[in-house]
């Protein structure tokens, strides 16, 4: 059985240590989250195995790591200033704000008919820079990544001597004052972003935007998500970004509906042409605005002809948040077992489960079992497979529950026959729950294998 709702999701995410609201214990702060010791786990490894798809196992793509606070001017130039807002309407009646484009023409708390008309309202934070704070110094907080990959084009450039077709990669925070947060840590105000621009040569970008799309989908399967609930949803023309010549969407069925996990969009040269210095001997197709203040030429030159060209760009832009609700959701389910009971389980693919192997000593307070307990921990945390957990409850059956819960693949357990008798131990499987008595000088190898 799956999750029936997303409140089971939120409920097992506190109970176990995955996702908190941010400044619980002041109210909390809407919209804003904070992982916990198993979610940090989980979250480092889905950007992990990002990183590792993107930029290691390829041979094209550099990665990035850029400061959050930005620049007015490059969000000026990206068009970000002037259009990255949402309708905002109030309700007259109970005094809440909504977003026009989620409503039916009523407001959702107290159904009144009586709402102002939509005005845009701008999704970016700003802060102050500096000790006087009189509105004149501010910066952004960037509201995707994508920017500062664009303005550190030429530095990338002109650093690792790379051509289109290639890419710039970065995992990071975004910000966004969304009117109404909602759905947990679906939309959110603060947000981590893993973001690709691909530089291509124009005329090219419309066989590769196809390719990021096929491996994107194909990406988000190696990470366990059934391909029943994902959908691609290709953007019609009157829906897209200003910037955008095709936009397709991969959308996942969250507890709370279809929605969009991850964007992949054609951006032409729009971005590259916003940013540079000396538009006009450039041949841009995007419309952008003219820009006087940059001080880089962000093209790269023909070695023939000598003529220089803005490259196109194609975007596979996801976000780690709702990659890790929707993959809280894929792995979740309750199961009925023989004896009547249920079980939770978590059942996350082995790269992505925060605590790889749980190492439990039969009894907490025999000083042989524990000694011998905490050295195989250790041995096989020096595996390098990711954390391992020295569990020290001392209850099997109580670490065996809380393990499938969280999603961790095996369950060590040291007992009288590894000290006494045969230096063996129980390995549980979290999926099958079989169990088996293994060589602890067999388990490196055993585990190795199978994470
Ligand atoms: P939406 O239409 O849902 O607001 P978007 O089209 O504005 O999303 P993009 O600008 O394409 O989103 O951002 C790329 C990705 O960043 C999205 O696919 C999503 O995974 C993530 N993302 C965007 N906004 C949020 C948010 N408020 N909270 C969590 N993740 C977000």
């Amino acid at each position: 059985m799956p999750a029936q709702s997303m409140d089971e999701l939120v409920a097992l995410c506190k109970r176990r240590g995955f996702i908190f609201p941010a400044s619980d214990i002041y109210g909390g702060l809407q919209g804003v989250y904070d992982y916990g010791p198993l979610g940090v786990e989980l979250k480092n490894n889905l950007k992990a195995a990002w990183w590792r798809a993107i930029v290691y196992q390829r041979d094209d793509v550099e990665g990035l790591d850029s400061a959050i606070l930005t620049n007015r001017q490059v969000l000026h130039y990206s068009g970000h200033e002037d259009t990255f807002a949402d309708p905002l309407v109030d309700c007259r009646a109970c005094k809440s704000r909504w977003r026009a484009d989620h409503l039916d023409g009523r407001c959702p708390r107290c159904g009144s008919d009586d709402l102002t008309e939509p005005r845009p309202f701008n999704l970016m934070f700003r802060t102050a820079i500096g000790p006087v704070d009189d509105g004149s110094a501010f910066a952004y907080l960037r509201p995707e990544t994508a920017q500062s990959i664009f303005t550190n084009f030429k530095h990338v450039l002109d650093s690792t001597s790379r051509r289109p077709p290639f890419g710039i990669a970065q995992i990071g925070k975004a910000f966004r004052n969304e009117i109404t947060p909602r759905n947990f840590i679906f939309r959110v105000r603060e947000f981590e972003q893993m973001e690709l621009e691909f530089f291509v040569e124009p005329g090219t970008d419309e066989d590769w935007h196809e390719t990021w799309v096929q491996a994107r989908l194909d990406w988000w399967q190696d990470q366990g998500v059934n391909p029943n609930n994902l959908q691609l949803y290709h953007v019609p023309g009157d829906e897209l970004a200003h910037y955008s010549k095709a936009t397709v969407d991969i959308m996942y069925s969250f507890p709370h509906g279809v929605e969009e996990l991850e964007g992949i969009a054609n951006r032409t040269d729009f971005d590259l042409g916003s940013h540079t210095r000396g538009q006009p001997e450039l041949s841009i197709d995007a419309e952008v605005m003219p820009n006087a203040d940059s001080t880089a030429r962000l093209a790269t030159p023909d070695q023939a002809s000598g003529k220089w060209t803005v490259p196109y760009v194609i975007e596979p832009s996801a976000g780690v948040d709702r990659g890790v609700l929707a993959l809280l959701n894929e792995a979740y389910r309750v199961e009925e077992l023989d004896n009547g009971r249920r079980r939770t389980v978590l059942g996350l693919k082995p790269h992505l489960a925060p605590i790889k192997a749980a190492v439990i000593p039969l009894k907490r307070n025999h000083e042989g079992i524990v000694a011998k307990a905490r050295d195989i921990k250790q041995s096989l945390q020096a595996l390098g497979l990711g954390r391992v957990l020295y569990e020290h409850t001392g209850n099997i059956g109580k670490g065996y529950r809380r393990h499938d819960e969280v999603g961790t693949p095996f369950c060590v357990t040291v007992d009288f026959q590894t000290i006494e008798e045969d230096d063996t131990v129980t390995v549980r499987d979290r999926d099958t729950m079989d169990q088996c008595r293994i060589a602890v000088s067999d388990l490196p190898a055993y585990l190795s294998e199978r994470l």
